[in-house]
């Protein structure tokens, strides 16, 4: 078959934006075009002797829910921007979530999940696995690791964990988690969606997989949806003959394709959007319109000294998560004013989102104080000019609250105190 491996001939040691745009690519050795072509088949011709080809239940070659052209290009790529021996990708970020409790968790066994997790991930450990497995899940706080340690168990098998927690920001200490789990012989499974390489790098840390919503910063440009899991070979290939083959969620052709073209631009995408997110921390943490901030970046942040040393430096990532004075109504109004900034779920692409987050439901228990009285909205900073998203930040401020009126910001609190009781 004519699928374009990752070339040989590439250097060993790439720097981060030259890997970007060859790892997982190489001329076509079929049609000697330059990119990989996008190949929709679902199935391949099978050679007249069967000995010559590989009929392991994840080879290319055979029908494309074992895995595709496409795919396999894209798993390459992503194996090497993050340091794994080996990646699979799938249908949604979701999708590789499930693939890995279903591959590495059984009956019997036990998980530890951060308490800030995304939303998927809490129901999976919290309703859908329990109930239907009777697999328990503890829930702790992995900033506290004498909580870590209180809650691991001879039968714990994975320890489930975000380097910075969707959607408070909060940075877990993955080099400590992980030499915490491995005491245990625990599995290390880090959802590194916003923590995209090559601004961090887990499986250095120690995690055994990282888990990604490629629909986020790695496409990064809000039109295909992708999940991948990149880790040890033994580990991953397990994950692609059980949850990929046997249970199917396998990314299409075209998603595959459109994310490995995204991909390209992931660290120029990630440097500027990283910097701007840092620059509107700082403007929105400075207006006392504005209740609180959450970012890695700013000293107020509790693990900000972690997230330094743990990102080496290169930055705090691209979510904001703050709310303006006045409770639920204001950060309403708010949204409203913005131009620029849409209104919108998702995260990590080209154009900065934001949405509302209630402060109800059993998730939100465990959120720090301030998110809980006030809800908060999540900023997705997009790659727009740093300026330009300040300009809409401060005039939708001002539209909320009334023009120039930051004197004024006493009665929007004294609004808010009424409003938050109704939280
Ligand atoms: C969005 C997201 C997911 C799920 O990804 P989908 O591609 O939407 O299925 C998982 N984890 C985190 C942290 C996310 O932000």
């Amino acid at each position: 078959m004519t699928s374009a491996r990752p070339d040989k001939r590439l250097p060993h040691s790439l720097s981060d934006l030259s890997m970007a745009v060859h790892a997982g690519n190489a001329v076509d050795p079929g049609t000697r075009a330059l990119r990989v072509p996008l190949v929709m088949a679902n199935s391949y011709e099978l050679p007249d002797d069967p000995s010559s080809i590989s009929w392991s239940a994840t080879a290319p070659g055979l029908y494309t829910r074992n895995t595709g052209v496409n795919q396999a290009a894209l798993e390459a790529k992503l194996a090497a921007l993050e340091g794994g021996e080996a990646a699979v990708a799938l249908a949604t970020g979701v999708a590789a979530l499930h693939a890995v409790f279903f591959t590495h968790v059984r009956v019997g066994d036990h998980v530890v999940v951060s308490d800030v997790t995304y939303e998927a991930t809490w129901r999976l450990w919290t309703e859908l696995l329990p109930q239907r497995y009777g697999i328990e899940a503890t829930f702790v706080d992995v900033t506290d690791l004498d909580a870590l340690r209180a809650a691991m168990r001879p039968e714990t098998r994975l320890v489930c964990v975000e380097a910075i927690a969707n959607p408070t920001t909060k940075v877990a200490d993955i080099a400590a988690i992980a030499r915490i789990a491995h005491e245990w012989e625990a599995i290390v499974m880090v959802d590194s969606t916003f923590t995209p390489p090559p601004f961090y790098r887990p499986i250095a840390d120690g995690a055994d997989l990282v888990v990604h919503s490629l629909t986020k910063y790695i496409n990064g440009h809000g039109d295909a949806m992708g999940g991948a899991v990149i880790g040890r070979h033994e580990l991953v290939e397990r994950i692609k003959a059980d949850a990929m083959v046997d249970v199917g969620g396998v990314i299409s052709p075209f998603n595959a394709s459109q994310i490995h073209r995204g991909s390209v631009t992931l660290p120029l995408r990630l440097r500027q959007a990283f910097a701007s997110a840092a620059t509107l921390a700082e403007f929105l943490e400075a207006d006392p319109r504005v209740e609180y901030v959450a970012y890695p970046g700013l000293t107020t942040h509790p693990q900000h000294e972690l997230a330094r040393r743990q990102f080496g430096g290169r930055g705090f990532g691209g979510m904001i998560a703050f709310a303006v004075v006045g409770g639920p109504d204001a950060q309403n109004r708010f949204v409203s004013h913005l131009r620029l900034i849409t209104s919108a779920f998702s995260l990590g692409h080209d154009d900065s989102l934001i949405v509302h987050v209630a402060a109800d439901g059993p998730r939100v228990a465990t959120y720090p104080e301030e998110f809980r009285t006030h809800g908060h909205l999540r900023l997705s900073v997009g790659i727009e000019d740093a300026d330009d998203l300040r300009a809409d930040l401060a005039a939708a401020l001002d539209a909320t609250f009334g023009s120039g009126n930051r004197a004024g910001v006493g009665a929007a609190v004294g609004a808010g105190a009424g409003a938050t009781a109704t939280v």
